[in-house]
């Protein structure tokens, strides 16, 4: 199979590694199969929306790029004191560091899996000394489908209290106390990523003997304080995002299932035209919906699909919850003019009762008081 995964991929295309990003989007869209199957093949995918002709929206200005990098770098100052202030502050974790007092180690090794292993001797002496540390930029290693996907949060933090904090510091700014509610779902889906990465180092502690560490289910996040560049940070609940995830990692290994019901000699090779590569892209049952548009790079692509066929979910996916059977927008209009659907559907009857209220208006006029 892996020689399957490989021919959809086309052979002289390396495959892309997973990251943090690419998993916490696939917890985002959990039931979409065309991501499922490009993703697990390794496919490229902004190499492919770019041979689709349809360039995915992605990336940061370099401005936003060097602002970023200009404000982690503050947050980390003085050996991460301010940072450290700020996980006590949100979450304990045990006395109040002293300023200077934390540990910094140093996690430079060769290669993604050098710096994993050197992440997980540093985890596991910082928990056992109990006091505070900060890993800066750690690297960690989780097993996706088979194969170690390495990921890099942005800290984690090590309380003397043995918990493990993962830290997101982000740009955008939390005015009042709240940040922009779909970004920090986007920051908790990705922070979920790392937790479920500690739980396993910190499973091999425990069966080692060790002292076993708590990995809080509450990430850190950091962001710039009512547009100042001063740090303000909150505790964000990714329970949810956990289990959203783990269970979305156990289904990647179904991805040869997928794969097996592809026609034979399909491919995503990207060197393939666009009519032949869109064809093989659309063999492949997807869910779009305008989430998809901050999370995956062929969202420009499913777009256009879904609204050629008129699909609802491309107008959001709590409005096609909310019309149970009806699946496009031309049998939602045919319900609510009463030319089709089933009138004891629920959603039949409301379109229904709203169509001819619309009617009564529209045939009254309006009046403006
Ligand atoms: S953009 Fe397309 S492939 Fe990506 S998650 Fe959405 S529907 Fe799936």
């Amino acid at each position: 199979m892996r020689q399957r995964l490989a021919e959809l991929r086309g052979p002289d295309v390396p495959p892309q590694p997973l990251d943090a990003r690419a998993l916490a989007a696939l917890a985002a869209n959990p039931g979409c199969r065309r991501r499922a199957v490009l993703d697990g093949a390794g496919v490229p995918k902004a190499a492919l929306a770019q041979s689709l002709g349809s360039p995915s929206g992605f990336g940061q200005s370099q401005f936003a790029f060097m602002r970023g990098h200009a404000f982690e770098a503050r947050v980390k100052s003085d050996g991460g004191a301010e940072l450290l202030r700020l996980t006590h502050a949100c979450l304990g974790g045990g006395p109040e560091p002293e300023p200077g007092s934390a540990q910094v180690p140093d996690l430079s090794a060769a290669g993604p899996r050098g710096r994993a292993g050197r992440t997980e001797i540093a985890l596991r002496e910082a928990t056992a000394a109990g006091a505070w540390t900060l890993l800066d930029h750690p690297m960690l290693a989780l097993d996706v489908a088979g194969t170690p996907a390495f990921l890099e949060p942005d800290a984690v933090v090590v309380a003397p209290d043995g918990t493990w904090t993962v830290v997101e510091i982000k740009s955008f700014p939390m005015i009042d106390g709240a940040a922009d509610a779909a970004k920090v779902g986007a920051a908790a889906r990705q922070s979920a990523v790392y937790v479920l990465a500690l739980d396993d180092v910190a499973a091999r502690m425990a069966a080692d003997g060790e002292r076993a560490p708590e990995v809080r289910r509450h990430a850190l996040l950091v962001c710039p304080k009512d547009f100042s560049n001063l740090p303000a940070a909150s505790a964000v609940d990714v329970r949810k995002q956990c289990a959203v995830t783990r269970r979305q990692l156990s289904r990647l290994t179904r991805v040869e299932d997928i794969a097996a019901t592809l026609p034979p000699g399909l491919t995503f090779d990207v060197a393939r035209p666009a009519d032949e590569l869109s064809a093989a892209v659309d063999a492949v049952p997807a869910t779009y919906a305008p989430e998809c548009l901050a999370a995956c790079e062929l969202a420009f692509h499913c777009r256009e699909q879904a609204r050629a066929r008129g699909e609802l979910t491309a107008l959001g996916r709590s409005l096609r919850a909310d019309l149970g059977s009806l699946t496009t927008i031309e049998e939602t209009l045919a319900a609510a003019r009463g030319d089709a659907g089933d009138p004891d559907d629920p959603a039949v009857a409301a379109l229904r009762r709203a169509g001819a209220l619309r009617a009564e208006a529209l045939a009254g006029g309006a009046r403006c008081p």
